[in-house]
């Protein structure tokens, strides 16, 4: 059982180690270089599905543009997504800021320090709270991510699914245990997430021979870390077929701007026919929105895929010279639409062809 007293006396053995090597071995990243709790905020949630190396000059743009909650609760939408433009899952943005404006409404501009009033925020789950509760507030807190659940379940030889709510629920608890307070709290959040990331990683064996608790870890013991964790309870994907039409007339292209809710709300994208369509369809199209009268220039460019966490979009996609500008879209030039117009990474074989 995940929260046996053995789990926690072994835990309680650990703590002090991983604190100990991440206070020594830490790389320097920009946030940790002054973890306000506003920083650590932007970055956790930048880090939720990006790579640091990626994340990184995100980061750096962001806080020039938005260096406070005042700044970010202010910001027009437009820019908003434009300095989010390429990290995808764009919700993250639109969350920053409904919840920057309730911190500024409801905590006179500060985010609060307790996990509990953090979880209350729009974007914010329990893994973030309790990173800003630990990293910035220095409350015992743990903030429990696939990184963290491998490198638990890894520790204490758990062969529980971490796909279950129930293990992540498991793993949160018999660390709360054993959470210290203070500094070492934020040295525990960031040891036990660096370490996710650099020794006891994830796809092959984990790089035990660096490892601060190799001497306490029972799947190294065991000679089984390569079988751990365990994911069972995969998601399966849903496919949707699309067909992207890059409407051309006299050097502008058609965008418009996606429903408010929902996938990738309120950005830009090019006007789509559901389903794989043929140019025939293509033209019946062009005629109802009286863009064309008699359509004839439609030419294929391109096909993409793009793999969202619960969708897949196929898209191929048809280059259309028409007669008119008109339909319920805006059209712009390209350079007008790469540089100020935040359209999603989706499409971005199709915006290849606006250059
Ligand atoms: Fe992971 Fe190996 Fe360290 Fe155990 S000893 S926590 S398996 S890196």
């Amino acid at each position: 059982m995940i929260g046996s007293s053995e789990n926690q006396v072994l835990l309680g053995k650990v703590v002090p180690h991983i604190t100990a090597w991440y206070d020594e071995n830490r790389v320097s990243l920009p946030w940790r270089l002054s973890p306000t709790p506003y920083h650590v905020w932007i970055s956790e949630i930048m880090l939720q599905q990006t790579r640091i190396e990626a994340a990184l000059g995100y980061y750096g743009r962001f806080l020039a543009e938005l260096p406070d909650i005042p700044s970010l609760a202010a910001v027009d939408d437009d820019k908003l997504m434009k300095l989010w433009q390429g990290l995808g899952y764009y919700s993250r943005a639109r969350n920053l800021k409904k919840a920057a404006i309730q911190v500024m409404e409801k905590h006179g501009g500060i985010l609060p320090d307790s996990a509990e009033a953090l979880r209350k925020l729009p974007g914010i789950g329990e893994y973030t709270a309790g990173a800003i509760a630990s990293i910035a507030y220095h409350k015992g807190e743990p903030a429990v991510d696939g990184n963290v659940l491998r490198v638990i379940s890894r520790m204490i030889a758990s062969y529980e699914d971490i796909m279950l709510p129930a293990t992540k629920k498991a793993v949160t608890l018999l660390l709360k245990a054993v959470y210290p307070e203070g500094r070492e709290a934020a040295l525990l959040t960031e040891g036990l997430m660096e370490l996710g990331e650099r020794v006891c990683i994830p796809n092959g064996e984990p790089r035990c021979e660096a490892c601060p608790v190799r001497h306490l870890c029972r799947a190294k013991e065991e000679g089984i870390a390569g079988e751990i964790p365990v994911r069972n309870a995969r998601v399966e994907k849903r496919r949707e077929d699309k067909t992207v039409l890059l409407l051309k007339k006299d050097g502008k292209y058609a965008i418009i701007r996606r429903p408010d809710k929902g996938l990738l709300a309120g950005m830009w994208e090019f006007p789509s026919i559901d389903g794989s369509c043929a140019e025939g369809d293509v033209e019946s199209y062009l005629v109802e929105h009286s863009i064309c009268v008699k359509p004839e220039n439609i030419k294929s460019c391109g096909e993409g895929r793009h793999i969202f966490t619960h969708i897949v979009w196929e898209m191929k996609g048809f280059l259309c010279e028409v007669e008119n500008e008109g339909g319920p879209f805006l059209w712009k030039s390209g350079a007008e639409i790469l540089n100020s117009y935040a359209i999603p990474s989706a499409y971005r074989i199709f915006l290849k062809k606006l250059k």
